[in-house]
């Protein structure tokens, strides 16, 4: 088998998701097949890399993206499409860490990180069903509602739009009964992944980037003052690369795919709910997600469907029913008014961890800089790390302006990640009965 070989085995479920068949393709892009030049190389075509890529050729950098499958493939195309603000740690833990002076500029950023996504998609008229209707969290139990009551103290204390949710409210506006407590942030939304994925990649092109599919980076090596990426077929010589590859990054650098978890999320899409059903879930159509340790999310799209996501039942990354019976079972028990209607997409995706639960900016040399690690919330952040690592690109970032560069750190016992996740997932499910 050759090394592309080995790529394209990955299963790919962009053409059969519901985002895949509810989107235009992208047709003009072509592989690299010759060795080419750039100011900045880009390695993925996720928000991350397509933001970067964005970010610099608005300021006039000649940008080359390569991607192993196509822009969109990765988890930016596979997602719950929910922009939500912040980082999955608190203001007060962010002062704590970082201090005030940075603390304040990270909480400034992360906090209105869902208008970065709404300024590129109003500038580059981007049609992808966005809807600016806020972004709801629930708690099932007491547990959970701490991180409720911290989200309406701490944001809220910096005069966020964010209102509380009782039992009554979140059936009214969910149309369930199945939680405890919740909270409304008005400053997230949603919108269709895929389309803002190709989206970005429409822009990124309209401003003279390169973009080019199927085309996996197998190495990065300095020579000559230039960095150098070798595909499979060609290669781009740049002063500047940046490695945007998130959970699906491979062994391509040292260590750089140890420093983060990648679990896999599976993702179910029913058929459009009649109408008696879409006027009682979801009216207003924001996304929620819950704070269970193993958490599921939910949404309702342009044309009534309702997605619903939450660990697969394996670590693996098949699209057979059996692999989604946890996730159902969760669906019908919140929403058990969709018991009869039928199940029309199963997809997964990777989302990538981090042990501090923020992603990580890394300046892997001179010139070599990477960002990943975005949590389960990369719609809005890592749209912004792309905004940011521009900056870094062009060293006209600010002293303290947002995350430190960190150094890599592997994830201990991370070589045993199979058996460890299956571990820690159990526990947390043991712990979500125990302590809701
Ligand atoms: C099922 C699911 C639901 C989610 N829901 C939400 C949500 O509702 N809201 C939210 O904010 N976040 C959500 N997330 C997280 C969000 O999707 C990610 O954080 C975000 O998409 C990460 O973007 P990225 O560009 O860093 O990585 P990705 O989109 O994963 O892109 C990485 C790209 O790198 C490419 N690549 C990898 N290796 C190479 C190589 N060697 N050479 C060339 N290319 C390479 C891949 O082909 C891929 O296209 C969800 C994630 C999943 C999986």
């Amino acid at each position: 088998m050759t090394s592309t070989d080995a790529w394209f085995k990955s299963s790919c479920h962009i053409d059969t998701s519901l985002w895949g068949v509810t989107s235009e393709r992208l047709d003009n892009l072509e592989v690299l097949k010759e060795d080419i030049k750039a100011d900045v190389a880009v390695i993925g075509a996720g928000f991350c890399g397509l933001s970067t890529a964005l970010h610099l050729s608005e300021r006039g950098f000649d940008v080359a993206i390569v991607d192993a499958h196509e822009p969109g493939w990765g988890a930016s195309g596979r997602n719950g499409g929910q922009i939500i603000p912040g980082l999955k740690i608190m203001p007060n833990e962010i002062l704590a860490r970082y201090g005030s002076e940075r603390g304040e500029q990270i909480i400034k950023t992360a906090g209105d990180a869902p208008s970065v996504v709404y300024d590129i998609i109003d500038k580059y008229k981007i049609e992808c069903d966005l809807r600016k209707t806020g972004w709801i969290q629930l708690s099932k139990g007491p547990k959970g509602a701490e991180t409720i009551n911290s989200h309406l103290t701490q944001w809220g204390g910096r005069n966020v739009d964010v209102k509380e949710l009782d039992r009554e409210k979140i059936s009214t506006l969910v149309g369930t009964d199945g939680y405890y407590k919740g909270l409304l942030d008005n400053r997230g939304g949603n919108l269709h992944p895929l389309k803002y994925a190709r989206g970005l990649a429409k822009a990124c092109l309209s401003n003279g980037a390169r973009i080019f599919k199927n085309s996996p980076a197998l190495s990065v090596e300095h020579t000559n003052n230039n960095w150098m990426v070798k595909t499979v077929e060609g290669s781009v010589k740049a002063k500047t690369v940046v490695v945007c590859t998130n959970g699906y990054t491979g062994n391509m650098l040292p260590n750089l795919s140890q420093s983060i978890v990648p679990v896999l999320t599976g993702v179910i899409a029913t058929d459009p709910l009649p109408k008696e059903l879409h006027e009682k879930i979801l009216p207003n159509r924001q996304g929620i997600a819950d704070t269970q340790r193993l958490l599921s999310w939910f949404g309702i799209d342009a044309k009534n469907r309702l997605i619903f996501g939450s660990r697969t039942n394996s670590q693996l990354e098949s699209i057979d029913k059996s692999n989604f019976t946890f996730g159902l079972r969760r669906l019908h028990e919140i929403l058990p008014q969709v018991k009869d209607i039928e199940i029309k997409h199963l997809w997964t995706g990777r989302v990538a961890l981090t042990l501090d639960h923020v992603p990580h900016i890394h300046k892997l040399a001179d010139g070599l800089y990477s960002g990943l690690g975005f949590n389960g919330r990369g719609v809005a952040m890592a749209t912004t790390f792309g905004k940011i690592l521009a900056k870094h690109c062009n060293g006209e970032i600010e002293e303290n302006e947002f995350l430190p560069i960190t150094p890599i750190k592997k994830v201990p016992l991370n070589q045993f990640r199979g058996s460890g996740i299956t571990i820690a997932l159990t526990w947390k499910r043991m712990m979500d009965t125990l302590q809701p």
